[in-house]
């Protein structure tokens, strides 16, 4: 707390973490002999470099990267970049810190980072964005490399971002390898990438509710929040298993639609136009806007998929859920609930999937587009949708196993927690201290 008092999402992200593994800690001597509590909080090493480029009016643009390289005992790093202006180096070290141990649970071989830009993609023409991402890699390429460091898309970071940054590796480094996941299909990409988070939150309900409340997604109403990456790929499984969507919001507000939400419609708005979920509303007759996102979880539901970013469900929100009967909420959105809000639901007996365990499939795929890179061949889509509804039904299996192990039947959080943290510590130890 003392080294970093300034970084209140990475503080609270540990904490939670920490208190979980209370139990485990104990049944483990070792772990405190070899002081792996003290340095799994430590990165192993944080890159920060300035980002300058030329925008579309021939000024100079600053922006500051980052990288944070923070735990290889189980493999290369691995975790998204993200471009947002709320990016800091205390917001990189929560996401990069989750990592570690959801990329432990997905059972492949992938140690913990992440970074990112405070870059704002917003409003910025093609050709910005190129020259960004461009300006971004001529520094991250010495940091990483396809057995080194393997970076990933995360928040404003899709397809398009991957492709340029991609380019600019292979051009300075003279080097085709799999140094990126998420790639284009064309070169190197593994199908199923784009959907794989957000189908991989509805594999891990799905399977939660069946083992826990012999349940499911049929005839569930259903409220997702964000409508990027994980919340579309979440709202259009969630349909297809049978549930009714009823919401999709950006960070302006969100969109009512009680006749269920039309995935197409918010595909073709938000992939192909980028343009703001209110037009959703203006096309779809029967559909509502409202200003405020928060106000999406007013919403009455069954299930909550909160895609969109950190802590956007607070003690307010949880309670408006509860009060409205919601059964579940799993996480698509890295640590989108406060630790008042996980209060809330534990004491109303939820379901509840933290995101480590439930969004862990978007990470895992990219784990098999390294595989497909190395094997130099391509899986096909229901090949790599198997082996990732294979993945998160184990995730749910080793984190109710070892919730048992530690005292706390049930409890997806403290299972999550525990199950990915053994095998990295175990790793810790092993390699001895460094
Ligand atoms: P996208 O950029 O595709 O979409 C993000 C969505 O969330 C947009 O609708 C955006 O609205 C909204 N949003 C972003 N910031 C805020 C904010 N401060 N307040 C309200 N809404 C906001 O990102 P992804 O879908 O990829 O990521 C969403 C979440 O899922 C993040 O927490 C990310 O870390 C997590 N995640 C993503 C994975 C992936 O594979 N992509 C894997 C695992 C986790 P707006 O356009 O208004 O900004």
């Amino acid at each position: 707390e003392q080294r970093d008092g300034d970084q209140p999402e990475f503080l609270q992200a540990v904490r939670e973490v920490f208190e979980s593994l209370e139990p485990v800690v104990e049944k483990h001597p070792e772990y405190e002999k070899n002081g792996v509590l003290e340095r799994i909080v430590e990165p192993e090493r944080i890159v920060k470099f300035r980002v300058a480029w030329i925008d579309d009016e021939g000024k100079v643009q600053v922006n500051r990267g980052y990288r944070v390289q923070f735990n290889s005992a189980i493999g290369p790093y691995k975790g998204g970049l993200r471009f947002h202006p709320t990016v800091n180096e205390g917001v990189i070290k929560f996401l990069g810190f989750e990592q570690i141990l959801k990329n432990s649970l997905t059972t492949l071989p992938m140690g913990g980072g992440k970074g990112g830009s405070d870059f704002n993609p917003k409003g910025r023409s093609d050709a910005e964005v190129m020259r960004f991402c461009q300006a971004f890699m001529t520094e991250l390429c010495r940091h990483i490399g396809q057995f080194t460091d393997v970076p990933a898309g995360d928040i404003n970071v899709g397809g398009r971002e991957i492709g340029y940054l991609f380019g600019q590796y292979k051009r300075i480094r003279d080097e085709y390898s799999g140094v990126l996941t998420g790639k284009g299909l064309e070169f190197g990409g593994s199908l199923a990438r784009t959907e794989a988070t957000g189908y991989g939150v509805c594999y891990y309900t799905q399977e939660a509710l069946r083992v826990l409340k012999n349940d499911s997604f049929e005839g569930k109403t259903v409220v997702i929040s964000g409508s990027g990456n994980v919340a579309i790929y979440a709202a259009q499984k969630a349909e297809q298993l049978g549930a009714k969507v009823v919401t999709v919001s950006d960070s302006n507000g969100y969109v009512y639609d009680p006749n269920g939400i039309n995935v197409d419609v918010v595909k073709q708005i938000k992939e192909v136009e980028r343009g703001r979920i209110k037009e959703y509303a203006e096309r779809v007759p029967g559909a509502e806007y409202h200003e405020g996102c928060s106000g999406v979880w007013t919403v009455k539901c069954d299930i909550a998929l909160p895609c969109a970013t950190q802590n956007e469900i607070d003690e307010e929100s949880a309670k408006a859920l509860v009060a409205n009967g919601v059964q579940a909420v799993v996480e698509g959105a890295n640590m989108p609930s406060t630790p008042e809000a996980i209060a809330v639901y534990q004491d109303a007996g939820l379901l509840y999937g933290p995101a480590k365990a439930a969004n862990a499939g978007g990470v895992a795929v990219s784990g098999l587009e390294m595989s497909q890179n190395s094997y130099r061949l391509s899986w096909t889509f229901d090949e790599v949708d198997a082996k990732l509804k294979n993945i998160m039904e184990t995730i749910v299996a080793e984190s109710l196993a070892a919730a048992k192990e530690y005292g706390h039947e049930g409890d997806l959080m403290l299972g999550a927690n525990a199950a990915g943290f053994v095998k990295v510590a175990n790793a810790m130890v092993a390699q001895g201290v460094l």
